[in-house]
């Protein structure tokens, strides 16, 4: 089966500062293994990424190192609503944190929040973290200002309902949805532990799951939240939260289509159509993935290239696995292994 070269709008590298758990080699190597051939990666690294100079180190990082193509969100802050607009067209899209989320992005203050929507070019994106009721109040917001916006990892009912009703109403909003957010429930926690299940938006309900699949057509975008963090991370005291994801994603929701729970439309939609769409991406030219969609298999994070080396998914069963990837005419990926070099990939916002 052949499928185009999948976008993850949504990605964790931690580099710069936490090379130990992932970065631009390694983040990208689990891309090309689960399918993806373009990520856009998110901007609370290490320093996080706010400014002209920390954008020029994390771009240098994957200039050398990424295997798939790539653009880099620019984090929000209270301080650089003045200067991000001149880096905008570099960059992936701004990134709001406005709920408690991993690293010091979080933004409380809302004319901050109304500063930036003022400023940052209509034509490209802002992707927002708002649960709950912050997710009604930017959706407000962006109303106000006659903006599109992103909501990243939609999780709750009453979340994926007030999507509905914006959208009905003609609002600029678009989400996307994180696989474990559809294939586990806060009642996994005991099954995980305590710190392996640790994820921001928590594991949700049974019933917020089910809203999620109920709610389908309001999904835009799957996208995989690949957050990753070490198991003695995990383990500890104080787990940070987040799953990796990049190379469970596909194989998940293949098997959920093998399920009839969706189709294979409604995957290539949200994992390409879509957010090229939303993301205003180039095509990749000569960019395909090939799968094998009657192979059953068993997740084994000792198999993956994640530097996290663990998966929420041990052991679970699967259908349809990646065999060949061919980015920009070269084979990236085959059987198992990766092909494409470090410094192969190229920004999909430099091309
Ligand atoms: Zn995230």
């Amino acid at each position: 089966m052949i499928l185009p070269g999948l976008i993850d709008s949504h990605v964790h590298l931690r580099e710069p500062g936490a090379t130990h758990k992932e970065d631009w080699d390694s983040g990208t190597a689990a891309a090309l293994a689960g399918g993806f051939t373009a990520l856009l990666a998110m901007p609370n690294t290490q320093p996080a990424v706010t400014d002209a100079e920390t954008l020029a180190v994390a771009l240098t990082a994957a200039r050398k190192k990424a295997r798939c193509d790539y653009a880099q969100y620019l984090g929000a802050g209270a301080d650089n609503i003045a200067t991000l607009p001149g880096l905008a067209s570099a960059a992936a899209g701004l990134k709001m944190y406005l709920d408690q989320t991993y690293g010091p992005l979080r933004l409380d203050d809302m004319t901050v929040w109304m500063e930036h929507f003022a400023r940052w070019p209509r034509h490209l994106p802002i992707v927002a973290h708002a649960e709950g009721r912050t997710l009604a109040a930017v959706i407000l917001l962006a109303a106000l200002y006659d903006r599109s916006l992103h909501i990243a990892h939609v999780s709750r009912r009453e979340e994926i309902l007030l999507i509905r009703r914006a959208k009905e109403r003609g609002l600029k909003v678009t989400c996307e949805v994180a696989p474990h957010h559809l294939f586990l429930t806060s009642e996994d926690i005991p099954i995980l532990g305590a710190g392996r299940s640790e994820v921001r938006p928590r594991l949700a309900t049974p019933g917020d799951c089910a809203a999620l699949w109920e709610n389908l057509e309001v999904i835009d975008c799957f996208a995989s939240d690949h957050a990753p963090h070490t198991l003695q991370e995990k383990d500890s005291s104080n787990p940070p939260p987040g799953f990796p994801g990049l190379e469970t994603a596909l194989p998940l929701l293949l098997t959920a289509v093998k399920e009839s729970r969706l189709t294979l439309e409604d995957l290539i939609l949200r994992m390409y159509t879509n957010p090229q769409r939303i993301f205003a991406l180039p095509s990749q030219p000569d960019t395909w993935i090939e799968v094998d969609e009657e192979a059953t298999w068993e997740i084994c994070a000792a198999e993956m290239y994640t530097r996290s080396a663990w998966t929420p998914f041990e052991g679970w069963k699967v259908r349809g696995r990646v065999r060949r990837v061919v980015l920009r005419g070269q084979e990236a990926y085959r059987d198992g292994q990766v092909l494409a070099p470090p410094g192969y990939g190229k920004n999909l916002r430099m091309i």
